[in-house]
């Protein structure tokens, strides 16, 4: 399969047509922002272990019987993915509260949290991704009924589980993350987007070492050498 021409360029990915009109190439890049893009850098290799970090989690959640957009690699940064409509909804799971729910709310930092909380913040840039509400998705029609953001929920809160299951195995705590879904020609809400460092944060279940995009955040340093202990640990064979 053959890239054709750029459909779109986001911060962390390329989408590029090919020969099927269902399909779509999508080229994971080296580059790294935060802070809505106000800090930008490069990391070379990063797009590449982000593609094999995402592509191994896509197909471990499929076998546990999550849908998603993949249909396999093609190549060290490429992916060949169904086209879908993205839900403009970030839909963010929480274990232990850091980064933007302890500053808005003044929870402690690293607090295991009671129970898993899922959220939605809008998918747009010129507004800050802001926090919503369910009536908010609903008034804003990002989807066309109640029942869209429940299954949204479920979806989240099971792969918090297999994920969450998969990393504590390889010393790994995973802390948060945030997934997208889109829906595909047959209507179907899949899976779609990333899940890597830069979409979770992990800690070191040792050392409590952080082994994600907060290491570019905080200025933190190592970055692909994290990123590059994720992938390892990711293949590692089950204990
Ligand atoms: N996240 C993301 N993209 C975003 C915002 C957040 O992938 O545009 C991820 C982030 O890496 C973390 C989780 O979602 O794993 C929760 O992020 P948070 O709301 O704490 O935001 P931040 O502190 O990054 O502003």
């Amino acid at each position: 399969m053959e890239k054709k021409e750029l459909l779109y360029e986001g911060k962390a990915k390329k989408l590029y047509r090919c020969e099927d009109d269902d399909l779509l190439i999508a080229e994971f890049k080296d580059d790294l922002t935060a802070f809505n893009a106000e800090k930008k850098g490069t990391e070379e290799g990063k797009g590449a272990l982000n593609c094999q970090i995402s592509t191994n989690l896509f197909n471990l959640l499929e076998k546990h019987g999550i849908k998603t957009h993949l249909i396999k690699t093609l190549d060290k940064n490429h992916q060949l993915v169904k086209k879908v409509d993205i839900i403009p909804i970030e839909v963010v799971a929480r274990n232990t509260a850091t980064g933007s729910l302890t500053k808005r709310l003044g929870i402690k930092d690293g607090l295991v949290l009671p129970f898993t909380l899922v959220e939605f913040y809008y998918k747009n840039d010129d507004l800050n991704d802001p926090i919503l509400t369910d009536d908010h998705c609903l008034l804003m029609g990002l989807v066309d009924d109640r029942s869209k953001l429940q299954i949204l929920k479920d979806k989240a809160l099971k792969i918090n589980e297999i994920l969450k299951d998969f990393f504590a195995q390889r010393d790994l705590n995973l802390i948060d993350f945030k997934v997208e879904f889109g829906i595909d020609k047959n209507g179907e809400i899949l899976l779609s987007d990333e899940i890597s460092p830069d979409s979770c944060r992990f800690w070191d279940k040792k050392t409590n070492e952080k082994l994600d995009k907060d290491r570019f955040r905080q200025n933190l340093g190592n970055v692909k050498v994290a990123y590059e202990e994720v992938l390892k640990r990711v293949l590692k064979e089950n204990k």
